[in-house]
């Protein structure tokens, strides 16, 4: 599998999956920019680790997003392969999540792959090229409780990667999701070890997921070998769900 030259847009790639897509990309030849919001100081860490190129972008904000990929397409030279991954996630009921982090989650994990996909479109369909790369969840497959906003949206993602694979299909250009399951990030840094036990019992293949579980299938998707695949949801659960 090859991503080497490939030009690689990374949302959300400061820390945990994104991160590490960062570093598996740039140590196999792509050319990588990537977006982070508030971690600065990991996102210089990880330019100069890897030559990636970071650039500031809030996803809530169609005119910060619209910034951040202007600048990767001149950076780049272009984009080969998009990777919406940046997301946020809350645990509480549905009537204490209030309207206002409500918004919040889904303007974060739903509308802002909406901004970064369709300033990113043009250029690909004029290129008839390009793989577009969703991170939903397995949440947005099953539903979880207490997790309302992060299932509505991530359910929304999975909804958007197929309409849009069928719509850009014809213009040479591939849309896909992966739905993580449980992956050791920050994102699960004040989930109970007790919890993390439970869903290893629960998973046929007895862990929870590396950041690396994610990155490889995103590397396979973004490379040429993943040439006959779009509009799929690919879960990487060890089996949690199936
Ligand atoms: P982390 O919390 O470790 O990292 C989240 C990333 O998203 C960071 O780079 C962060 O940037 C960025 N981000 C958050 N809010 C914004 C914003 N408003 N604008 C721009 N960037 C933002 O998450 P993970 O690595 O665990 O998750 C990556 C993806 O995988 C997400 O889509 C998540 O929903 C999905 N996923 C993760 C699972 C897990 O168990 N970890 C399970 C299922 C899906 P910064 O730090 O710079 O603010």
């Amino acid at each position: 599998m090859t991503v080497r030259d490939k030009k690689v847009l990374i949302i959300g790639g400061s820390r945990g999956i994104g991160a590490e897509a960062v570093r598996r990309f740039a140590a196999d030849g792509a050319t990588v920019a990537f977006t982070y919001h508030r971690s600065e100081l990991e996102a210089d860490a990880l330019r100069q680790g890897t030559g990636a190129h970071p650039v500031r972008c809030d996803v809530k904000f169609s005119n910060s997003v619209k910034i951040a990929v202007d600048k990767a397409i001149d950076v780049l030279g272009g984009i080969d392969c998009l990777i919406c991954n940046a997301a946020i996630s809350d645990i509480n009921l549905v009537t204490d999540i209030g309207e206002e982090r409500w918004e919040e989650i889904i303007d974060t994990n739903l509308n802002g792959v909406y901004y970064a996909i369709n300033y990113c479109l043009p250029a690909m369909i004029s290129r008839h090229s390009g793989s577009i790369i969703t991170v939903s969840s397995m949440w947005g497959q099953v539903g979880a409780s207490c997790e309302v906003a992060y299932s509505a949206a991530k359910a929304g993602v999975i909804g958007m990667t197929k309409a849009l694979a069928k719509e850009v299909g014809p213009s040479g250009i591939r849309v896909n999701s992966i739905a993580p399951g449980m992956i050791d990030t920050d994102m699960n840094a004040g989930i109970a070890s007790e919890i993390v036990d439970e869903i290893c019992d629960e998973t046929p293949l007895c862990r929870i997921g590396k950041p690396s579980d994610i990155a490889s299938v995103m590397e396979f998707l973004a490379s040429d070998e993943s040439s006959f695949i779009t509009g799929q949801i690919i879960g990487v659960n060890g089996g949690l769900i199936i």
